[in-house]
């Protein structure tokens, strides 16, 4: 059964930083075609500080998440400080205390996170925001594991149903948040929050596939 170390982890969250700075004019980019564009600048401000903290501490990654969450709940402005906030500080509650990850832990992560996240911004799928990235990948990563693929192979499709529902929301009128205001007018564009979401989740899947023993 493939797992990878809690303890050694906490690099992971610096990856998922560093791919967040990297797109900060473009996920900024985007939310400026059908909300404030402040995105990618709440984005990279939060997941900077979070990785200013976190260089060399050596944290494990349910530690480092904690730091995440606590940074993003706290300090970041936008619908996004909280509802990220929440979502790894929940991720980071499920792994404290766990020393080796494997599949059902990471699975019951994802699921308190999005849960999370539901309780406190009360969005469906389809709304076009973040949760249309989020709950197909948390689906896809149950469906591999229910039908035996491996640890590897469900964080591989987490990424890509990630991917996948993020293009979906291209094609969505945006129900909840900023840019439920223009209506018709929000078709034709991808939604920020669930592009952000792609890229966390796909960092997310490389780090711990790249840790797997
Ligand atoms: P703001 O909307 O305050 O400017 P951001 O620009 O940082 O904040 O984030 C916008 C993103 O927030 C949207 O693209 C959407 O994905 C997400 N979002 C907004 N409201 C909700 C909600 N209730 N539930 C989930 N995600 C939401
Ligand atoms: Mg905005």
């Amino acid at each position: 059964m493939q797992t990878f170390e809690n303890a050694s982890a906490g690099d992971i969250v610096l990856s998922i930083a560093e791919r967040i700075i990297e797109n900060r004019a473009y996920l900024s980019e985007i939310d400026g075609k059908i909300g404030d564009g402040d995105h990618g600048v709440n984005m990279a401000k939060g997941f900077g500080l979070a990785a200013d903290r976190l260089k060399d501490a050596n944290a494990s990654l349910a530690d480092a998440l904690d730091t995440l969450g606590t940074v993003l709940m706290t300090e970041i402005g936008g619908s996004m400080g909280p509802l990220y906030g929440v979502l790894f500080t929940e991720f980071a509650g499920q792994l404290q205390g766990i020393d080796v990850i494997d599949a059902k832990a990471c699975s019951r992560m994802l699921h308190t996170g999005l849960e999370g996240v539901q309780s406190i911004g009360s969005a469906r799928v389809g709304d076009k925001t973040m949760l249309d990235a989020l709950v197909p990948a948390v689906e896809a990563f149950d469906a591999a594991i229910a039908r035996g693929d491996s640890f590897g192979d469900a964080l591989a499709l987490l990424a890509e149903a990630a991917e996948n529902g993020r293009d979906s929301t291209r094609d969505l009128v945006a129900k909840v948040g900023r840019a439920s205001r223009l209506g018709d007018r929000s078709l034709g564009v991808l939604d920020a929050g669930a592009t952000s979401c792609a890229l966390i989740l796909k960092e997310l899947s490389l780090g711990a596939r790249s840790r797997l023993r």
